[in-house]
C-alpha cells in the first residue's frame, strides 16, 4: 500500500531519526511531523526549542551526528564568554552556530510570530523535506518534581535543569506539563491527523516526548478520530532504552520498562488507547490486548536499517 499522507508523532534524537527514515521509505508522501515542544526552554534571553531543532537539524543535513543534538562542526566562544562572566546558566550547552538559530527564533518570537509560522521560516533554510510542527503554539514546559537537595521536600524544576544539569540523578516523582491548560494543538495538526492515511508514533520517549504531545488538549482526540490506522514504535529495546532517560521517566509514571509495558501504557485503540499496531524488537515478548504486535529489527543503526524499520511501521497501518 502507497501513503499519500503521513503524520509522525516525534520528539528529539529518536523521532528525527525515525522521521529520516520514513523520509526514505515513502519518497512520494506527504510527510507532516508533530513535534514535542515540552523541552523548550529561554536561556540568556534566547528561545531554544531542543526537540524542533534535532528534527529540523537532522532531516536538513546540519546535525552533529555524533551528539546527536545541535550543528555539526560547532564552536563554543559564546558559551565560553558566558561562563567567563559567571552568566547562568552556564550547564547548557549552547553553540555559536546553534545560537543563530535561536536569536532568528527569538527575534520573530518577540515580533508576535507564533512558534509554527517561526518553525516554517527556519525550515526554509534547512529544508527538511517534511513539515515541521510544533505541537501547540502555546508554551508547554515540562517539569519535573524531584526531592530538594537541602530539604528532601519534593520541588519542580525544569526537564533540562533535571536532565541536563543533574543528568537525571534526582529521582523523579511526578512530570508536569506547565501552561498545558492553555494549550492547544498548533495550526495544521489535527487537519493533518483527518486528512492522514498513516499515523506513527515515532519511538521517542514515551513520556516527555510522546505524552507531551498527547496531553495537549484536543490533541488526542483529533488523533483518535482520524480514519488512518495508528502504529508506534518502541523506543525500549530489550528491556532497555536505546539512549536518553526514559528508564528514568517511565517508573516515574508506574510504567514498566519494556516493550510491553509501554505498548499498555498507549493501549488499543478499540480500547480507548491508541495503537492500531506496536513494533517490538524481535526478542522481546509483548502481549498488548487487542494491538496488532509484531517484532521487527528495531535499531536505526544505519540508514537502511531505519528506512526498513520505517516501512515495516507503515506496513502495519495497511488496511
Ligand atoms: P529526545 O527528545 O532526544 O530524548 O528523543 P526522543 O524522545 O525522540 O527519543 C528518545 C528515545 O529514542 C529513547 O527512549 C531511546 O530508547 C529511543 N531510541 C533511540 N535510538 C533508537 C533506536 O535505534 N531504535 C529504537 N527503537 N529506539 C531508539
Ligand atoms: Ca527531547
Amino acid at each position: 500500500m502507497r501513503f499519500v499522507q503521513i503524520v509522525v508523532l516525534a520528539g528529539g534524537t529518536g523521532g528525527a531519526r525515525f522521521l529520516r527514515g520514513v523520509r526514505a521509505a515513502a519518497p512520494e508522501a506527504e510527510i507532516t511531523a508533530v513535534v514535542n515542544t515540552g523541552d523548550d526552554v529561554t536561556m540568556h534571553g534566547l528561545r531554544i526549542c531542543p526537540d524542533l531543532d534535532t528534527v529540523m537539524y537532522t532531516l536538513g543535513g546540519g546535525i552533529d551526528e555524533e551528539r546527536g543534538w545541535g550543528r555539526a562542526g560547532e564552536s563554543w566562544t559564546v558559551k565560553e564568554e558566558l561562563a567567563a562572566y559567571d552568566a547562568d546558566p552556564t550547564w547548557f550547552g549552547l553553540g555559536d552556530r546553534d545560537i543563530a538559530t535561536h536569536l532568528v527564533r527569538t527575534r520573530m518570537l518577540d515580533a508576535g510570530y507564533p512558534l509554527s509560522s517561526v518553525t516554517a521560516a527556519l525550515c526554509t533554510r534547512w529544508e527538511p523535506g517534511v513539515t515541521v510542527l510544533p505541537m501547540s503554539d502555546q508554551r508547554v514546559e515540562t517539569h519535573v518534581v524531584v526531592p530538594d537537595a537541602e530539604t528532601g521536600r519534593p520541588r519542580a524544576i525544569h526537564f533540562q535543569e533535571w536532565w541536563v544539569r543533574h543528568r537525571a540523578e534526582l529521582e523523579p516523582s511526578a512530570f508536569v506539563q506547565v501552561g498545558v491548560d492553555a494549550a492547544r494543538p498548533a495550526p495544521g495538526v489535527v487537519e493533518a491527523f483527518a486528512a492522514a492515511d498513516a499515523i506513527l508514533l515515532a519511538p521517542s520517549n514515551p513520556v516527555v516526548s510522546i505524552g507531551t504531545i498527547l496531553g495537549v488538549p484536543g490533541l488526542r482526540e483529533g488523533l483518535l478520530a482520524s480514519r488512518a490506522r495508528i502504529a508506534g514504535v518502541s523506543p525500549i529495546v530489550g528491556g532497555a532504552v536505546v539512549r536518553g532517560m526514559a528508564d528514568r521517566c517511565l517508573p516515574a509514571m508506574g510504567i514498566e520498562v519494556s516493550a510491553e509495558g509501554v505498548g499498555r501504557h498507549y493501549g488499543a485503540r478499540s480500547d480507548g488507547g491508541l495503537l492500531d499496531a506496536w513494533l517490538v524488537a524481535e526478542d522481546d515478548a509483548a502481549d498488548v490486548p487487542g494491538v496488532d504486535v509484531r517484532p521487527r529489527p528495531l535499531l536505526m543503526s544505519s540508514p537502511e536499517a531505519t528506512e526498513a524499520l520505517a516501512r515495516a511501521a507503515l506496513d502495519a497501518c495497511a488496511r
